[in-house]
């Protein structure tokens, strides 16, 4: 029978159940809008919605054309295309008072444009809107277009964030329709587009890769000018997700972060709970300091 492992001290986190966002999350069905943060039951919740003031959108629909082995996003065929969309982002934006925003989008292999043009739409209604909210973009690579990411990095975010998610080797396990050197390539020609923009990658770690292939990565995300990398514990959504292999200890992700930075990343974020946008408020000014 396979063995489950089971979760260590540091991952048992009290969840702040008295925080009451009724409130906002009425007005996110109410606008029919996703947060990744409401979506993936972030444990983060509370410091980043109300502390922080920062939140993680996810547009153009909650419905993905992929469907990786680690991600709980509903697969399958998206609804049409919501022209509005933009606009009620930007106000939530507002209500929300955010000092940061991460706007994200499941991958809309569906559209010619893997959606770009509604995601620079938003970039630009939260700008305008928000004049002072920092924006980072997290795209999918956009089924690997170029035009699709000049679009997107024409409207200027503050940073322009795409994941590798694992090593190498792992890649096509983990993230069956996209590759390892596609992502990098969309990383490295973001930076053509917007040389100002900084470039950020996140890695998920604990799916059976080794410290060495970790450091591969580092490497290969520095070689293609990636200026922030955050790495985080993988947790298994569902049991009908890929397993946890390992966790890590605090200590290792701390020895990582050492690491990143001895490999000249502006900033680095490494810890059991770190995700793709945890205390990206942080690293904006950090980067813009580079
Ligand atoms: Fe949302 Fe990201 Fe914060 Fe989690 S870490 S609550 S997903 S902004
Ligand atoms: Fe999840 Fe993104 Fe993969 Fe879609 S492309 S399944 S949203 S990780």
């Amino acid at each position: 029978k396979d063995e489950v492992l089971r979760k260590p001290d540091w991952l048992k986190i009290k969840l702040n159940t008295n925080e009451n966002y009724t409130g906002l999350k009425k007005m996110m069905r109410e606008q029919n809008l996703h947060t990744v943060c409401e979506e993936a039951r972030c444990p983060n919740i509370h410091e980043c919605w109300a502390v922080r003031r920062t939140a993680t959108f996810m547009i153009l629909g909650d419905v993905c054309t992929r469907a990786c082995r680690f991600c709980a996003v509903k697969t399958g065929l998206p609804t049409e295309l919501d022209l509005k969309e933009p606009e009620r982002v930007a106000d939530s934006v507002v209500t929300m008072n955010l000092k940061h925003v991460v706007v994200t989008a499941v991958a809309r292999d569906d559209l010619k444009d893997g959606g770009a043009a509604v995601f620079a739409e938003t970039v630009r209604a939260i700008r305008r809107k928000n004049p002072f909210t920092t924006i980072e973009v997290l795209p999918s690579d956009m089924g690997g277009v170029y035009e699709n990411l000049q679009t997107l990095m024409e409207a200027k975010p503050d940073i322009l964030n795409h994941n590798i998610e694992t090593v190498k080797r792992l890649t096509p396990r983990i993230r069956a329709r996209a590759t390892y050197e596609r992502s990098l390539e969309f990383l490295r020609r973001s930076k053509e587009v917007q040389p100002d923009v900084p470039t950020k990658s996140s890695i998920m770690i604990g799916l059976g890769e080794t410290k060495e292939e970790i450091i591969e990565a580092m490497d290969d995300l520095r070689a293609n000018q990636v200026d922030i990398l955050t790495i985080g514990q993988y947790l298994q959504p569902t049991k009908k997700h890929l397993k946890v292999v390992k966790y890590y200890h605090p200590d290792e992700f701390s020895e990582l972060k050492e690491i990143a930075l001895q490999k000249g990343f502006s900033h680095c974020e490494a810890g059991p709970l770190v995700r793709s946008s945890y205390h990206a408020d942080e690293q904006v000014n950090e980067a813009a300091k580079h």
